[in-house]
């Protein structure tokens, strides 16, 4: 049995179920578990094995508190249909044992799908008898969409997601606003995104407001952000199914060596790499590809992790990111589990914006480790580069990572090496039409077609059919209104 407890102390141990309800630790920590090592999966078990089947294997051991029959529940429903491909996650063969996981087959076309289709499965099996949960979200484009997707119409759950009005993408606007479903608002905010974020942080912290939606509504507060138990699970799956479709392939054998290379913001995919590992799948590297917000690449080449830096608005959005919270758990396993290590470390982080970890723990985090990033200049000529040397479309996430692996000196040739492809390319059409030279006329719609033509692919239906669908959401209010629409969404629900 999995129990669950805070990277930075206290003893109380948690089923996987409550972690999940509860998000994050009340000492601010994140849910860790002990003893991965003890659950060792053999490599020779997941070849032959279909998605939900290693899903399966995997999450038995991981959340051991489900029954089996609730997992399988869980798992017909989340990975269904609403995929594009059977395959949930196809491995794409790019030449020159180099390899593209499609994470994006899902139904918002971003990898978070994979995650974000599990967890509300999950969480309505979590909850007390009776009791709803209210998930809020302040999104910067993707996490809202995925989320909505995932919540639309779950029993016993309801969903409420603020956008910085103005600052996200056209496609990343009509995703959220036309998404159907009962149980669901979302509503612009006058602001940037650290203002819609801040106002959900004190409506969580809000112990009045808590107290009132319990008593008249029975419904708690949650939330669906990646540092989740029940975000973080799901997506250890991919990792062991990959490997299973390069053993039936024949590239490898049970228990030879395999690279990934991770485009990175909150260190939530690479850290399921990570698990992946300790639970016995022979990972031999795990590359951190980050953005111009390179925090990430900064730290893991001087042992400083300082978020005190400009913050730069880039063509992969999503991965702009300066604080990376679920490095704090990769963190405890390497430190081998010193919470009080890892208290200090975030003590430090909190109050001056920086922390350093002592150069004997660097070390070993950097055997497993490495890292890179790329500008955006760099992003676009990875997106051609791809496309004419491997003739592979990629998004400006996916084509971080792809410079980042491709410009990898120390590579030894004879083992396969796998790029997690984060987003459809047709999530970004402006730049990928611009990264290849081609027209790019004002909607992202006519940009869309132009990339179609061009490369003789196809958009997602559900990306394309984007330009008609209806919108249901209008709202726009201050941040300071928030709260009171939070209140509003739960009695109307
Ligand atoms: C969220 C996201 C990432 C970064 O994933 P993390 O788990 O935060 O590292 C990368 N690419 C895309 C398209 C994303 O939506």
């Amino acid at each position: 049995m999995s129990t669950y407890h805070s990277t930075r102390g206290g003893k109380e141990q948690l089923q996987s179920k409550q972690a999940i309800r509860r998000g994050l630790a009340p000492d601010g920590g994140l849910y860790v578990s002990d003893g991965l090592d003890a659950l060792t999966i053999d490599p020779a078990d997941v070849a032959g094995l279909d998605y939900k089947g290693t899903a399966k294997l995997v999450l038995s051991r991981l959340l051991s508190d489900y029954s089996s029959a609730q997992l399988d529940s869980c798992l017909d429903a989340a990975y269904g249909e609403q995929w594009s491909d059977p395959a949930i996650t196809p491995l794409v063969d790019l030449g020159g044992n180099d390899f593209v996981l499609e994470l994006f087959r899902g139904p918002t076309s971003a990898f978070k799908d994979v995650a974000l289709q599990l967890l509300p499965r999950l969480m309505a099996l979590a909850g007390d008898d009776g009791e709803r949960i209210m998930v809020l979200t302040a999104t910067s484009g993707d996490t809202g969409k995925a989320a909505l997707a995932g919540f639309a119409d779950a029993p016993g759950t309801g969903i409420t997601v603020f956008y910085p009005q103005g600052k996200v993408s056209q496609i990343q606007r009509l995703q959220m606003v036309t998404q159907e479903g009962g149980n669901l608002q979302v509503c612009a905010v006058r602001g940037n995104f650290d203002d819609a974020q801040s106002a959900v942080k004190s409506i969580f912290a809000d112990a009045d407001l808590a107290h009132e939606l319990d008593e008249k509504a029975s419904t708690v507060l949650s939330s669906a952000n990646s540092i989740n138990v029940g975000r973080l699970a799901p997506q250890v799956v991919y990792y062991f199914r990959a490997y299973g479709s390069l053993m039936e392939r024949g590239v490898i054998r049970p228990g030879d060596p395999v690279e990934f290379c991770v485009p990175t913001g909150n260190f939530g995919d690479v850290l399921a790499g990570y698990y992946a590992k300790m639970m016995g799948l022979p990972v031999a590297r795990l590359t951190v590809a980050s953005d111009r917000n390179r925090v990430l690449n900064d730290f893991l080449t001087t042992g400083v992790y300082d978020r005190n830096r400009p913050f730069y608005a880039t063509t992969s959005p999503s991965m702009d990111i300066l604080i990376s919270s679920n490095l704090e758990r990769m963190l405890y396993y390497m430190a081998g589990g010193d919470t009080e290590l890892i208290a200090s470390l975030m003590a430090d982080l909190e109050s001056k914006g920086r922390y350093q970890v002592p150069e004997a723990l660097m070390t070993r985090i950097r055997g497993l480790f490495s890292c890179g990033w790329a500008d955006e200049d760099q992003v676009g000529s990875a997106i051609s580069d791809c496309w004419e040397d491997r003739g592979y479309l990629i998004d400006p996430h996916t084509a971080c990572g792809y410079q980042v692996m491709t410009g990898q000196t120390d590579r030894d040739p004879a083992v396969p090496r796998v790029l997690l492809s984060t987003a459809s390319p047709y999530k970004f059409p402006r730049v990928v039409c611009q990264s290849l030279g081609l027209e790019t006329p004002d909607s992202d719609f006519d940009c869309m077609d132009i990339l179609a033509e061009s490369t003789n692919t196809r958009p997602p239906k559900a990306l394309r059919t984007l330009e008609n669908a209806p919108v249901r959401f209008q709202d726009c209010i201050d941040p300071g209104d928030m709260s009171d629409y939070v209140r509003h969404a739960v009695m109307q629900s």
